[in-house]
């Protein structure tokens, strides 16, 4: 069996059980091939074990393989973009890609909508808050969340999702939770105030079980699935 079939299905077997702890159905937890930096051979790797939703940070790499597995013959795959979004780059985003993970001002999410071709589903949007607090982390302020999520609910040519966080790294499986805890309140919170979400996207390799454990929907998986990452080939 291929490696990466192989560690497909560990990573399944995970989420059945952390889905069962929160008291949900498997089903109820998406897992997000994250893709980055490696080629179009291990995607279709994946497709083949069958995995179809495919997370992607750097705009151009996600347009290249994007390419080059369509034109290898790959079923219609779901495309997430999960990385830093510079403003003159929305264009290729709301072209290419069905979900936006980092989405943290008004002025992406307005270009996002405009420039959403008209025939394509909306863009499904989550909203990237920082819950670490920390000055160079990228997201929206919590403080600043529910004035950002009503303007952006409220764009023609996109789906406001949920909410997406990356806390700081943590071993200790409690700490993990409580910074994933923060981010259900704040969806919660959302929720409770008129927003139909119905998407929390956190969790990665090292921390995904507590992400599920404190209601994950959608796991962003990477290293886990493909191996360790080597940033001099990207
Ligand atoms: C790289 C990345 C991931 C996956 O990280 P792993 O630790 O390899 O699972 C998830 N989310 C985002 C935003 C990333 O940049």
């Amino acid at each position: 069996m291929s490696p990466i079939r192989q560690n497909l299905q560990a990573i399944t077997t995970t989420i059945v059980a952390a889905a069962q702890e929160s008291g949900r159905p498997a089903t109820a937890v998406q897992l997000l091939a994250v893709s980055k930096t490696f080629g179009p051979e291990a995607v279709l790797e994946a497709v083949a074990a069958g995995q179809r939703a495919f997370g992607e940070n750097y705009l151009q790499e996600g347009l290249d393989k994007i390419r080059a597995v369509q034109e290898a013959g790959a079923p219609a795959l779901e495309w997430h973009f999960i990385g830093p979004i510079q403003s003159n780059k929305t264009r290729p985003i709301a072209e290419h890609f069905a979900w936006v993970h980092t989405v943290e001002r008004e002025k992406i999410a307005q270009r996002l909508s405009e420039q959403r071709p008209s025939g394509m589903a909306p863009l499904q949007i989550c909203l990237q808050v920082n819950i670490s607090g920390e000055a160079s982390k990228s997201g929206v302020a919590p403080e600043e969340l529910a004035a950002l999520a009503h303007k952006v609910a409220a764009l023609p040519n996109l789906t406001l999702r949920g909410l997406m966080a990356i806390p700081e790294p943590a071993d200790d499986f409690d700490q993990q939770r409580a910074a994933f805890a923060q981010l259900r309140t704040l969806y919660e919170q959302l929720r409770a105030d008129g927003l139909a979400l119905d998407t929390l996207s956190m969790g990665m390799s090292a921390d995904m079980r507590a992400a599920i454990v404190e209601g994950a929907t959608i796991v962003r998986v990477g290293s886990a699935i493909f191996g360790a990452r080597n940033y001099d080939k990207a």
